[in-house]
């Protein structure tokens, strides 16, 4: 008997460009991974549990590529201002507040909008991320954890981050993996790179960074060392491992050529750079030299929610609407970004991204039977163009069933909003002078 059976399903399919669904599927999952996927009905009824999803849309569950999970804690807070602004009159003044069970709350009511919204897998890049790693543990989500470090912070707290890495590798079944997290080039020089490199190097992890967010972050490396960010982090050693970028909007042909040659993701969040007038429409340069592009939502302080459905459609209407061109991205290659794309990034495309036997039983179950998603003549058009995270109804990480007809199994919603509610008044304090790292003007 297997441990779960869900029954009836559409199944969604994709392929490179292509997206199609198969209606009337079983899915059976053993432990960790998938079993079967066959004819509805052919794979009996007898499971640990069992889940009859008939008219429900399965889909493999949603990656984020780049977040800051616990910055749900300042959503709402920072509205309206430069990108300078952004950060030193209010992000960095406000995070040089919080406290490691503030992350550990911030951690969990981001996780559970993330499952309330089909996203089973997020890679985060923040602080006290032994925190984060609790709150994955806890919520049951695959995540990738890198613990931000800055230059000015010195080599202490980058041992620091070492010490966290060899403690959370693999941990909760493989559920956790861990990146060096140099916060950026723009925050950390060659030096301090170079010993990131050294120890990512020696304990056999990827490097999760902040590249090329906007233009005068290029312009000010070009000054400063002569060399654009991803050359200065090929010079330091960086791009010696895997890397994942995020955002990396304004790349020159020599850097993705640079980039295409070694193992390096792209995490584009589209929904910050519009709200922060930061960021380009050029994912198809990235995929036209073959970079693996996952989507992200970035910190909900700058892109107000955790939704990856919504960060795909943004990001769909962008390429269209910027390229000038309304047959750029076509559905399918918008799908294949969310699942394959974001398995790529995170060097999981073994495991994660599609509904197959033997991949880990990561499973979103849609519901398609509202008004915005009626008639259902493109079942994968909808899902880009219609469907809402409240949509989501079912939600399976590592072949555990975390929330099931909305009812979140792992995390006490009312109990995470009531801690979350009572440190808001000392969360949003700014105090003159007072800040985490400073955003070179
Ligand atoms: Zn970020």
């Amino acid at each position: 008997m297997v441990d779960v059976l869900i029954r009836h399903c559409d199944v969604l399919r994709t392929e490179g460009e292509r997206a199609w669904v198969e209606t009337d599927q079983d899915i059976a999952v053993e432990g960790a991974r998938i079993q079967a996927v066959a004819a509805g009905g052919s794979l009996g009824a007898a499971a640990g549990e069992v889940i009859e999803a008939r008219g429900m849309l399965a889909i493999p569950g949603l990656i984020n590529t780049h977040a800051h999970v616990p910055m749900v804690l300042f959503r709402g807070l920072v509205e309206d201002v430069s990108v300078e602004s952004w950060f030193n009159d209010y992000v960095w003044p406000l995070e040089s507040n919080l406290t490691a069970e503030d992350v550990y709350w911030g951690a969990l009511l981001g996780m559970a909008e993330m499952i309330e919204s089909g996203v089973t897998c997020v890679a985060d890049h923040y602080f006290f991320m032994d925190e984060v790693a609790r709150a994955a543990v806890e919520s049951g989500m695959r995540a990738h954890l890198a613990w931000a470090v800055f230059e000015h912070q010195g080599e202490a707290q980058l041992e620091r981050t070492a010490a966290f890495i060899r403690e959370w590798q693999g941990a909760a079944d493989g559920r956790i993996v861990t990146w060096m997290g140099p916060h950026s080039p723009y925050t950390c020089g060659p030096d301090f790179l170079r010993l990131c490199a050294r120890r990512a190097a020696e304990l056999g992890v990827g490097v999760h960074l902040h590249v090329s967010e906007t233009q005068a972050q290029v312009d000010l490396c070009l000054r400063q060392y002569g060399l654009t960010p991803p050359a200065l982090l090929a010079e330091t050693g960086i791009l010696d491992g895997r890397a994942l970028f995020a955002h990396c909007c304004y790349p020159t042909d020599a850097d993705l050529e640079l980039m295409a040659a070694r193992r390096v993701g792209v995490g584009r969040a589209p929904k910050t750079y519009m709200k922060l007038s930061s960021g380009t429409a050029d994912v198809r340069r990235l995929l036209a030299h073959g970079i693996p592009v996952g989507i992200a939502t970035d910190g909900a302080t700058s892109s107000n929610s955790l939704d990856i459905l919504e960060q795909m459609r943004l990001l769909t209407l962008l390429e269209k609407y910027m390229g000038g061109d309304s047959t750029a991205f076509p559905v399918g290659q918008a799908l294949g970004l969310a699942f394959e794309g974001g398995a790529r990034v995170l060097g999981q495309e073994q495991d994660l991204g599609a509904l197959q036997v033997g991949k880990l039983a990561d499973i979103a179950l849609v519901r398609q039977d509202a008004v915005h998603v009626w008639p259902r003549y493109d079942p994968a058009a909808n899902l880009v163009y219609s469907s809402r995270a409240s949509d989501v109804d079912t939600v399976l990480c590592n072949g555990k069933v975390l929330m099931r007809g909305r009812e979140l199994r792992t995390i006490d919603k009312a109990r995470v909003m009531r801690e979350v509610a009572e440190r808001l008044g000392r969360l949003n304090q700014r105090v003159p002078g007072s800040r985490i790292a400073t955003y070179p003007v």
